[in-house]
């Protein structure tokens, strides 16, 4: 007797698509057969005819229940929505697992990063997180600004303790680490087996360029791409993976996004330099030409959205293959929080998008014919599993992976409206977007979370996940 059979499905797999029967016993993918040839009873059997059977989305980069600085919001104490409300749009938007943050970034201006050790800090949000989160989830660890000596020691002690990967940010005044501290974590994290998270930005021109225009009067928001520009990115971007190359750590460049950057990765995987891109599902559908319409800096994630050209070299990438993922920069707040600031060093950064990613990047690349239905499984899920060291418990429909699927229906057309979503927000970037197609059913290990618009999971489902990166994925571009 199994517990669930998922039957008649076109299912993504990691050796293709087929039409197959997928059976789940205990949480995990116990059986997959040809259509009609899983003679066993269930529970319970889904009638998948129609739709497209994919495993559950990874998000690989959200910002849940942190403070909002005050230069963004405002004012203070303005916190992005809790675990509860983000994950629950994560699991309607057919996502299952997500990968937040943990470290010591510092907020406020002159706040010094925290020194407390790196699994105390891991614990604290693990514990923020337990018993409040519909879906599974991960940490990040992130090492801001000039990080001492003791906790660069406390890296291997972290990896062991399964916090696989360690965000760095180039550039954000007190979170910038600067390039010495940089070679020792590189080649601390190289050591242990571990991944870099980075943030690529040129300081000095990002730095520079504030002044400038500030100086000229063109402070407004809309000007943000001038501020974090494709020069930036560029040189940013390379001097990371020079670092990178002496080092030998792996690079996992987060949100990806200039023609520059895809370019400075495809050179450097074509070397074989163990390199992955992310890029976000906002920077494929809007340029920074839509930042000049009234209330325009809401679709604004950091560093900035660039030109016509660049969204159209960031959906190559992830169809040639140059990116690897697909990721929101979750950040959810209500719109006179996003709104508040409107200038280059004041628009709050980040949206409410973990529940869009999925059809969004299926409406702009699978719907228009330019990915396969592989290809958009490896960029919302497999990949990110992978690179962030959760392959295959997480992934891949498999028999012995997890069982977190999503039952994704191509001929639902839906125009997006703020009552499809699901955030503790009252706004949304996309309303007024036309899916084709969307997700209809997400199943967390086996629990049906979410069916038909309607929240069947509890906040005690999700699960912090333990992660460890495969040698390959280390040693050359293994996806
Ligand atoms: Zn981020």
């Amino acid at each position: 007797m199994l517990d669930l059979i998922i039957r008649g499905g076109r299912v993504v797999t990691p050796e293709g698509v087929s039409e197959l029967d997928v059976g789940i016993q205990g949480g995990v993918i116990a059986a997959m057969t040809w259509p009609g040839t899983l003679d066993v009873e269930a529970l319970r059997i889904i009638d998948a005819a129609g739709k497209i059977v994919l495993p559950g989305g990874i998000e690989p980069h959200t910002h849940i229940g942190i403070p909002v600085p005050r230069v963004w919001a405002g004012r203070s104490e303005v916190i992005t929505q809790p675990p509860e409300a983000a994950s629950r749009a994560a699991a309607f938007g057919g996502v299952t697992t997500f990968i937040d943050f943990a470290g010591n970034l510092p907020i406020t201006p002159g706040e010094t990063p925290s020194t407390n050790p790196i699994m105390q800090q891991v614990e604290e949000r693990r514990n923020a997180f337990a018993g409040h989160s519909y879906t599974d989830f991960a940490f990040h660890y992130i090492m801001a600004g000039a990080v001492p000596p003791e906790t660069i020691g406390q890296i291997g002690e972290a990896i062991q303790s399964g916090v696989a990967s360690f965000k760095i940010f180039t550039t954000f005044n007190a979170a910038r680490c600067p390039y010495g501290h940089l070679q020792d974590i590189f080649e601390q994290v190289a050591h242990h087996g571990g991944i870099m998270a980075v943030h690529a930005e040129d300081d000095d021109i990002v730095t520079h360029m504030e002044e400038k225009l500030k100086r000229e009067g063109r402070d407004q928001g809309y000007n943000l791409h001038l501020v974090h520009n494709n020069i930036s990115e560029d040189i940013a971007f390379r001097q990371i993976l020079r670092l990178a190359y002496h080092t030998e750590v792996g690079i996992y460049f987060v949100h990806t996004t200039a023609k520059e950057g895809v370019a400075a990765i495809a050179e450097a995987r074509a070397q074989q330099q163990p390199v992955y891109g992310e890029t976000l599902h906002n920077y494929l559908e809007f340029t920074c030409e839509d930042y000049k319409k009234p209330g325009g800096t809401a679709i604004h994630t950091y560093p900035a959205i660039k030109y016509p050209e660049d969204r159209d070299a960031l959906q190559e990438g992830l169809a040639d293959g140059s990116l690897c993922t697909t990721a929101t920069d979750e950040y959810t707040t209500y719109k006179d929080v996003k709104l508040s600031g409107d200038t280059i060093e004041t628009v709050c950064g980040g949206h409410n998008g973990i529940e869009t990613r999925l059809p969004v990047t299926y409406t702009k690349l699978v719907a228009t014919g330019r990915i396969s239905l592989e290809r958009f499984a490896a960029i919302t899920s497999t990949n990110a599993a992978k690179i962030l060291g959760m392959y295959p418990q997480k992934g891949a429909i498999a028999v012995g992976s997890d069982a977190d699927i999503v039952v994704f229906d191509p001929n639902l057309n839906k125009k997006l409206t703020l009552d499809d979503l699901h955030a503790d927000s009252d706004y949304s970037i996309w309303e007024g977007f036309e899916c084709k197609g969307y997700p209809v059913m997400t199943i967390l290990r086996g629990k049906v979370i979410v069916e038909d618009g309607k929240l069947l999971g509890e906040t005690s489902d999700g699960r912090w996940l333990s992660r460890k990166v495969a040698p390959g994925i280390l040693a050359r571009p293994m996806c």
